[in-house]
């Protein structure tokens, strides 16, 4: 150890090519003695868009905290109190010594979407119209109410609605008030495309009408991307240190970050980069059929939700990835095939053995991680499945602590390392990006992808992360319908096809990083969407 970091190098499996030259100076903040410290602060920028992304751990609420003026930064000096005036001295002559300036006198308004939304219910009691109409103070909150489509819930108790709708609520809240500084810690978790576009556009607007700024934490690059006019990324070692970097564009900043290498910083923060294909995978030679099954219907009773399902074909060692809004039926076809749900008509061949990660998961038994996993594999501590698994879900650090302790991060990469670890004919894995931070989302993606090449395994993956389907999917299965009320599942077709379908129906279309080639959503009404709408092209480019 080179005597800077607090507990071990963060890059120990890789070459150092230096250190961030922040680790000289002394942290924003530091927790305690030995604890977390945060280098360099973002800077929120008037009437823009600021993104801030980064790993769990890193430091980013609590730069978020400090901004929004609810924690003041001890600049290291944990043992003393305090003072806001030594901050801004830290920041004469900077960029952001405006900005703390109006804080500090008083002269900004500001409010914070809180990143763990499952908490709201618990500080708030009462009907979500209650909680709503407390923030209307721009006379906005019908029409946030509509566009984020809150209004069936409105008469609702806040703890009796789901989590998608909560995180809509919550957003609606935030962006109702009248601040000249919107800090969004996280905006996606529980919405589908839809309503991640939605979001981002409102974030947009209201930004560009007011001249308000907004600070934006966010682990969907693809809705960052698209959302964010400058780009924090946060780097260290989560737990221990945190920093952050200076502004980017946001183009740079995410072809930066999926690279591995921040190119003003000369710093490596990922051994290997991630690539995406820029014209859909070549019909690959198909393997056998694994599971050719016929169309079904199933419906939760008279009234309810139904789903009709047109039969199909999954073969042998393909990554099927599956689309659709929330409540459209994926989760209920997953359970058909693993057969905890009957279909009312139609049977699947049952023959199969399936490993299932499902979209909720409960593993709350008092039983350690460790002990938990090797009940399921022999194969476990085996330096393959050390590879293979516990390293890219990072489960070392986990092992030893219970099932219910867990957060719900550490719960899903137990969850997705428990399905890969069975023996089974086809992986099925509702939701796998769920509560993962961004590094988490890559190397899961990695090793889902690489378990299944190298067992020629077949797996079917649900997801909302565009990038995420992407880079895993070899075919795509597309839901369309009307969401809690029916839906259809269409066959699995290749990625050109399923994704114009998908995109079309969604009204979105993505363009080409002209340097790396990575997928990013356009404008909508932009040229190229208008072009590419015309073509009928949404997402490849030939
Ligand atoms: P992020 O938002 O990037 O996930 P946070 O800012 O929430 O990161 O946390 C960064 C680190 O600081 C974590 O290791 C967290 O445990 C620690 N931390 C957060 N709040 C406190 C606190 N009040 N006291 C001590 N440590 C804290
Ligand atoms: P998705 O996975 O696409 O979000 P689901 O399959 O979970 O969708 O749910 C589809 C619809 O069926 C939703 O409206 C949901 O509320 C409803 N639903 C799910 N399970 C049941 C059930 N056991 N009884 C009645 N309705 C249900
Ligand atoms: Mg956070």
């Amino acid at each position: 150890s080179c005597g800077i970091c607090v507990e071990k190098c963060p890059f120990d499996a890789i070459e150092i090519i230096n250190l961030p030259s922040e680790l000289e100076q002394e942290p924003v903040h530091r927790y305690g003695d030995n604890a977390f410290a945060l280098y360099g602060l973002p800077t929120p920028e008037p009437g823009s868009v600021t993104g801030i992304l980064g790993p769990n751990g890193i430091g980013k609420s609590t730069a978020v905290h400090a901004l929004a003026g609810e924690m003041t930064p001890n600049l290291g000096e944990y043992e003393d109190e305090p003072d806001w005036d030594a901050v801004l001295d830290r920041y004469r002559g900077t960029q952001l010594q405006n900005y703390l300036e109006q804080l500090i006198d008083g002269d900004i308004e500001v409010a914070r979407k809180p990143q763990y939304v499952d908490q709201i219910p618990k500080q708030f009691d009462g009907k979500v119209r209650e909680l709503l109409e407390r923030t209307d103070e721009r006379g906005e909150l019908d029409y946030l109410v509509d566009e984020l489509s809150i209004r069936p819930v409105l008469d609702q108790d806040i703890d009796s609605i789901s989590g998608g709708e909560l995180q809509r609520v919550a957003l609606a809240a935030t962006l109702a008030r009248d601040v000249d500084f919107y800090f969004l810690d996280e905006i996606t978790p529980y919405l589908d495309i839809s309503q991640r576009m939605t979001a981002a556009r409102l974030i947009e607007e209201i930004s560009e009408a007011g001249d308000r700024s907004m600070l934006v934490v966010e682990h969907d690059l693809a809705i960052l991307d698209l959302l964010a006019d400058t780009l924090h990324i946060t780097y260290g070692e989560p737990g221990a240190y945190g920093v952050v970097t200076d502004p980017k564009s946001v183009r740079n900043g995410v072809n930066e970050y999926l690279s591995g290498y921040l190119d003003n910083e000369n710093m490596r923060i990922r051994p290997e980069a991630i690539t995406f294909e820029e014209h859909a995978p070549r019909s690959a030679t198909k393997g056998q059929p694994l599971v050719e099954y016929p169309d079904m219907h199933k419906s939760y009773g008279e009234g309810e939700f139904s789903l009709d399902v047109e039969g199909g074909t999954i073969y042998e060692s393909e990554v099927l990835g599956v689309v659709g809004p929330n409540g459209i039926g994926k989760s209920t076809l997953a359970k058909m095939f693993t057969g905890a749900l009957e279909p009312d008509e139609g049977e699947i061949d049952t023959e199969l053995d399936i490993a299932y990660k499902p979209q909720y998961i409960e593993i709350d038994q008092p039983m350690r991680v460790d002990a938990f996993l090797s009940s399921i594999t022999d194969e476990f501590g085996s330096s393959y499945w050390n590879t293979e698994i516990a390293q890219p879900l990072q489960l070392e650090s986990i092992m030893e602590q219970n099932l219910d302790d867990l957060s719900g991060g550490e719960r899903q990469r137990v969850a997705i390392a428990a399905c890969l670890s069975e023996d089974a004919d086809l992986y099925l894995l509702d939701e796998p990006s769920a509560h993962l931070d961004v590094e988490q989302r890559v190397q899961a993606t990695s090793a889902i992808r690489r378990y299944t090449e190298n067992h020629d395994a077949t797996a079917m993956v649900i997801d909302h992360d565009i990038y995420m389907i992407d880079l895993l999917s070899d075919r795509l299965m597309v839901f369309d319908g009307e969401p809690a009320d029916h839906g259809t599942a269409r066959p699995p077709q290749g990625m050109r096809d399923g994704m114009n379908d998908f995109l079309a129906d969604l009204g979105i279309t993505f363009r080409r990083d002209e340097r790396t080639g990575r997928p990013r959503i356009n404008k909508p009404g932009s040229q190229k969407d208008r072009e590419q709408k015309r073509s009928g092209e949404y997402y490849y480019s030939d």
